[in-house]
């Protein structure tokens, strides 16, 4: 049986990751750092939930030694992430750390401390960094940069492990509904969004999971360092974030 390890599980993006591969007859890790979020999910569906925090070295060793990898790591999904908005004058140096320690440390560190069980796998790696991580915007300085920085540590990722047999891609999603984006999508964002997606809707959260479990499986075994929009369109446009 393959095993997934997905952060940021408890709820969003992750959570229905962690449904599909469970669809998929795979075994899956589930981390959070969200305890009562992550017992409720946990308790939805069939998979090991492990509380930890993606920024803490401590946690991240942790998880090694608690998701029972022996067998190796197939697929590694870096998914936990936190949403900040505001312009480089107004972003305070903890919000801009609070940011970048979840949307980018966590991934490195992660990864880091995964590779020997993915190497056993041969396994893949899935970075969801955002179409922010494509676009300048007034109101994304951290974020957005954060989300760059991710898809740049793709392309590392895929360059050195490559040899491995270890493959490393990127999902950017579009605006999806979850907690993370309403908590910052004010009623103008939201109107501005459907007007310049393509597809004139947001996307639901198992329509960016269906991409990464195609990314994690076997039918994209020639697929590594590439970064994929998941938007409805947008990316297209060439319009910008609203
Ligand atoms: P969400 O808030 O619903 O879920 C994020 C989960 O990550 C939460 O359960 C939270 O507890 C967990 N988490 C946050 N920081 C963590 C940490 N340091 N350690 C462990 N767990 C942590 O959000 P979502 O929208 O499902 O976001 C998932 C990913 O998708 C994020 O990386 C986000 O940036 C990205 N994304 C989302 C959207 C969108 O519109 N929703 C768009 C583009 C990219």
């Amino acid at each position: 049986m393959k095993t997934a390890l997905v952060t940021g599980a408890a709820r969003g993006i992750g959570l229905a990751t962690t449904r599909l591969f469970l669809e998929e007859g795979w075994r899956v890790v589930m981390v959070d750092r969200d305890a009562p979020a992550l017992a409720e999910a946990a308790s939805t569906v069939k998979a090991q939930p492990i509380c930890a925090d993606v920024s803490i070295p401590e946690d991240v060793a942790r998880i090694v030694a608690e998701a029972g990898l022996e067998g190796g790591l197939h697929a590694l999904v870096n998914n936990a992430g936190v949403a900040d908005f505001g312009p480089i004058e107004a972003t305070g140096f903890d919000r801009w750390r609070t940011v970048m320690e979840t949307n980018l440390d966590g991934v490195f560190l992660m990864t880091q401390a995964l590779i020997p069980a993915l190497r056993a796998a041969k396994g893949a790696i899935v970075n969801i960094a955002s179409i922010s991580g494509l676009r300048a915007s007034t109101l994304r300085v951290a974020y957005g940069t954060s989300k760059a920085a991710v898809i740049q540590l793709t392309r590392q990722q895929a360059v050195e492990l490559g040899e491995y047999g270890v493959r490393a891609n990127c999902v950017c999603p579009g605006p999806v509904r979850t907690k993370l984006a309403m908590a910052v999508h004010t009623q103008d964002i939201i109107d501005a969004y459907h007007d310049a997606i393509p597809l004139n809707r947001y996307g639901s959260e198992r329509e960016i999971a269906e991409a990464i479990g195609f990314l994690c499986s076997d039918r994209a075994s020639y697929i590594t360092g590439q970064v994929l929009a998941v938007d409805g369109g947008f990316e297209a446009t060439g319009v910008g974030l609203p």
